[in-house]
């Protein structure tokens, strides 16, 4: 493949960042990566394993001359980061992000970015629950999706060429508007990770209480749970702070249904235990017709990592 981008920088150098570079360089997608992350033992880590091409201090540094720069840190510090960079971005080139939550992302970033720059946020639906400089592979987007979210003056040309980028990399690409986003992915991600959060704090309650049968009798269900409560807690706090309508909105729904299913119980409702039961056996079925999971018992997730 030829190359999309002469210089790319890579603002944070984790879990995300890592894999982009890796599979960008797989692929030859771009001449050179630049890289740089908050902290030093990051940035020595980056440069021992040899991440990016090139690590360098400071954001304003990274983006030098770069005609894609991507936005690879937790949520909340995005405008932060924006606004250190702004003034040294190149006439022409593109800012983009991956992270999680869009609407604050946008609100967050767009005012920093000047005129002659393209802003095309984005986010690739792949993820792990480790994190770091070490944490990247080059496949982890392979027939994943990555959603762009375009604000309403991106220039066709400046997206097509990002989504050359994902495809180029593995993913299928589709844009949405931010605020279906933020609600698309509350269902799909934030609030199951909240409930998983929420199902682990209780049995660690119940630890207390049992000792270690918790962790000795933890079966699929339970440690399935455990992997994605696993995740960053930095990363998932900035989710929900700024992602609260939607997340609160799907929360509130899964109450009403909790508490249907809890009568249901109670009453002894076989029927509606059932039915319920075979809807969302359905819905697990057309995941893996879509190719989104594999049917193995650990969820196939052995192989991505
Ligand atoms: P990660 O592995 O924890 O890496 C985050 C990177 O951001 C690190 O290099 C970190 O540097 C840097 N960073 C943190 N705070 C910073 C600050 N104040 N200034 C400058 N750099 C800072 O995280 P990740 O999983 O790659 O996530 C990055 C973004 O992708 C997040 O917005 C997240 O919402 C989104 N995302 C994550 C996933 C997932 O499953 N993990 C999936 C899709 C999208 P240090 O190491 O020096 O702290």
């Amino acid at each position: 493949m030829s190359v999309l981008y002469p210089r790319v920088a890579l603002i944070g150098l984790g879990l995300i960042a890592g894999s982009m570079a890796l599979a960008m360089r797989r692929a030859g997608l771009a001449g050179e990566i630049v890289g740089t992350a908050r902290s030093a033992e990051t940035r020595a880590t980056a440069r021992e394993i040899g991440l990016v091409d090139r690590v360098v201090d400071t954001a304003a540094e990274a983006v030098a001359d770069a005609d894609l720069v991507v936005l690879a840190v937790p949520v909340g510090v995005m405008g932060d980061i924006a606004q250190e960079i702004g003034p040294h971005l190149k006439p022409g080139a593109t800012v983009t992000d991956v992270g999680s939550v869009k609407g604050a992302v946008i609100a967050a970033v767009a005012p920093h970015i000047p005129e002659g720059v393209h802003f095309i946020p984005g986010h690739p639906l792949a993820g792990t629950e480790h994190s770091g400089p070490r944490a990247g592979f080059a496949d982890l987007f392979q027939n994943r999706w990555c959603l762009l979210v375009p604000v309403p003056d991106s220039d066709p040309q400046a997206i097509a060429r990002l989504r050359a980028l994902w495809e180029g990399i593995g993913a299928n690409v589709e844009e949405m508007d931010p605020d279906h986003h933020d609600l698309v992915l509350a269902v799909t991600s934030h609030a199951p990770h909240l409930i998983a959060y929420t199902m682990v704090g209780v049995a660690d309650d119940l630890r207390r209480v049992t000792d270690s049968e918790v962790i000795k009798y933890s079966a699929a269900g339970f440690r399935d749970f455990t992997r994605i409560a696993a995740s960053d807690p930095t990363m998932w706090r900035d989710v929900f702070l700024t992602n609260k309508e939607a997340t609160l909105e799907i929360l509130g729904r899964f109450t009403e249904e909790l508490f249907a299913l809890q009568r249901a119980i109670r009453t002894g409702d076989g029927q509606m235990l059932h039915d319920y039961f075979t809807r969302t056996r359905a819905i697990r079925r057309g995941i893996i017709e879509a190719g989104q999971d594999t049917d193995a018992p650990d969820f196939g997730r052995s192989k991505a990592h």
